[in-house]
């Protein structure tokens, strides 16, 4: 295996080109946008996924850059708080805020640029339109025109990834939780704190507004729905939607709303999950939220895509039937990872007014000290349950 295709400039691609280029293989990203994306709230890098981080060598940069949120609060929509999770009282940052909170757009420029300081090259604006893979190279065609071979191709381009298509009958691969989140940035208000401080309205809707490092607020607006397809319209039909979902909201919803209108990252994605029963197809290969996505909900999409990419690269570069010791490796991690609580999303986003009440009641207690030291041992994501294989000698081709 000397050249590979990575599809996909996010946390899976450039962290899988990361590492394959290490070992001197000719590594090719392709990116849909004309740059790399820098949207998305603050993301955790918690348990194997900070150890494959500090084997990179970006844990610094990572810490470095983190949002240094306190922790995150509970308010009522007169901003009252109600309860309060600080990320100093949970062992090894295990708590809602990670010891690790890096927004999303930082940590993707950090292990892009550690890929493109590997030897990885990117084609911006291009995608792929068909794969021939005839048992010795995939012949790809893209979008642009172009046309190359690879050894083997990483499809590693989210959740609804286009390109999957091409290999596996995906139709039931994503299990929808039912919620649309939407993320985007807006000016920071004196009332902006280094709390993240997250809002329920009744009408199963809620808000979270998160610090940044940016001079900016991150903004998350989540709802329940059953509609299918609003991650299908354009830009403008999805911020309508949410001015009409939440026009009658209190609380910072007002400026949340113009900031929304006037933002320029704004992502609005319907929440699920993705299974398959594979995620090898001869020598193309599917990676990250494409192949397993557990949904934000999670709290381990990025930590899950550092590890995925780590294992696949380095099964690939110690050769034989790499992409079976992928999956065998990492299926036990995911199916962790991808068991959500009972009742998630839904919980956090209740019906009614009297059921916010209880919802703010239920995580005051939850936040008291005594629960909070017993929750703590039972709540945290399962980050660390994996054993990662050790990164196979450095082989240079020719
Ligand atoms: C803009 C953005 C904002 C996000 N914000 C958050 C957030 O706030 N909180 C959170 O928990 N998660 C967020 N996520 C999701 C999070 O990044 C992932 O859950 C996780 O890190 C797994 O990453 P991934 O690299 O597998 O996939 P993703 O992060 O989804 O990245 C996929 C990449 O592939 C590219 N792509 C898609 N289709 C094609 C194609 N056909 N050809 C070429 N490239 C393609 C996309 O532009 C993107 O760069 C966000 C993702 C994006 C893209």
């Amino acid at each position: 295996m000397t050249t590979v295709l990575i599809s996909g400039a996010s946390i899976a691609g450039p962290t899988a080109a990361y590492w394959l280029a290490r070992a001197g293989v000719e590594v090719t990203m392709v990116e849909r946008f004309s740059e790399l994306r820098p949207g998305g709230q603050s993301v955790d890098v918690r348990g194997a996924g900070r150890e494959v981080a500090r084997r990179m060598g970006v844990e610094d940069a990572i810490r470095a850059a983190g949002t240094g949120e306190k922790g995150l609060q509970f308010v009522d929509t007169h901003g009252k708080v109600k309860a309060a999770f600080e990320a100093s009282d949970f062992a090894d940052g295990n708590g809602p805020t990670a010891e690790l909170e890096i927004l999303r757009g930082d940590l993707a420029r950090i292990v892009f640029d550690a890929a493109t300081d590997a030897g990885a090259e990117t084609v911006f604006g291009d995608t792929i339109t068909d794969l021939d893979d005839d048992g010795t190279a995939v012949h790809v065609t893209f979008a642009s025109g172009a046309t190359r071979s690879f050894d083997q191709v990483i499809i590693a381009e989210g959740m609804r990834s286009r390109t999957r298509r091409l290999v596996v009958d995906d139709t039931d691969a994503i299990r929808s939780l039912g919620m649309y989140t939407s993320y985007f940035t807006i000016p920071r208000a004196a009332s902006d704190t280094q709390w993240a401080s997250w809002c329920s309205f009744p009408g199963s809707r809620s808000a979270l507004i998160r610090p940044d490092t940016h001079g900016t607020t991150r903004a998350a607006l989540s709802f329940i729905s059953r509609e299918k397809g609003l991650d299908a319209l354009d830009t403008a039909g999805q911020k309508a939607q949410l001015r009409a979902r939440y026009g009658d909201a209190g609380w910072e919803i007002p400026r949340v709303l113009d900031g929304m209108d006037a933002s320029t990252d704004f992502y609005l994605e319907g929440i699920g999950q993705v299974t398959l029963p594979t995620w090898g197809y001869g020598r193309v290969v599917l990676l990250g939220d494409a192949a397993y996505c557990a949904s934000p909900v999670s709290g381990m999409g990025t930590s899950l895509s550092l590890v995925g990419a780590y294992v696949l690269a380095s099964e690939m570069i110690a050769g034989g039937d790499a992409l079976r010791r992928y999956e065998s490796i990492l299926r036990p991690y995911v199916a962790q990872a991808q068991k959500l609580p009972p009742g998630t999303p839904r919980i956090a986003n209740p019906k009614t007014r009297l059921g916010v009440r209880v919802l703010n009641a239920a995580a005051g207690v939850a936040a008291s000290r005594p629960v909070q030291s017993i929750a703590s041992r039972f709540s945290s994501p399962p980050a660390d349950a994996i054993d990662l294989p050790d990164y196979p000698s450095p082989v240079r081709p020719g």
